[in-house]
């Protein structure tokens, strides 16, 4: 919740000052997106997650942001004022999820 970067589940490993089983924390990772409280993104092969956000103040629904990786620095950033659209797919098509890449050069590199 602290950070504004998607993480994966070796991130979160890293992160945690308490040491506790890496399968304990993925199965906690599988268990919040089924949950639908966090959206992934894969980044080069890898798996990251970040929470969803609340579409609103009024709005109980959580909603899918964007995410923007900086092809100089590497860096990827939640764009969490950046919502994915709730596209309307052609009949017979079922969304499962949204993986919303943005590529293109950061504010520090600009
Ligand atoms: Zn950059
Ligand atoms: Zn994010």
């Amino acid at each position: 919740m602290r950070t504004n970067v998607p993480l994966s589940g070796k991130d979160i490993c890293e992160k945690l000052v308490l040491k506790c089983d890496k399968s304990t924390v993925y199965r906690t990772l599988n268990s919040l997106f089924d949950k639908n409280m966090l959206q992934r993104v894969i980044i080069d092969h890898e798996v990251k997650y970040a929470l969803r956000d609340k579409h609103n103040a009024n709005s109980a629904q959580e909603a899918d942001h964007v995410h923007f990786k900086c092809m100089k620095c590497e860096k990827v950033i939640c764009m969490t004022n950046l919502l994915v659209e709730d596209y309307t797919l052609p009949e017979g098509y079922v969304k499962k999820e949204n993986q919303f890449l943005i590529m293109g050069t950061c504010k520090e590199c600009q």
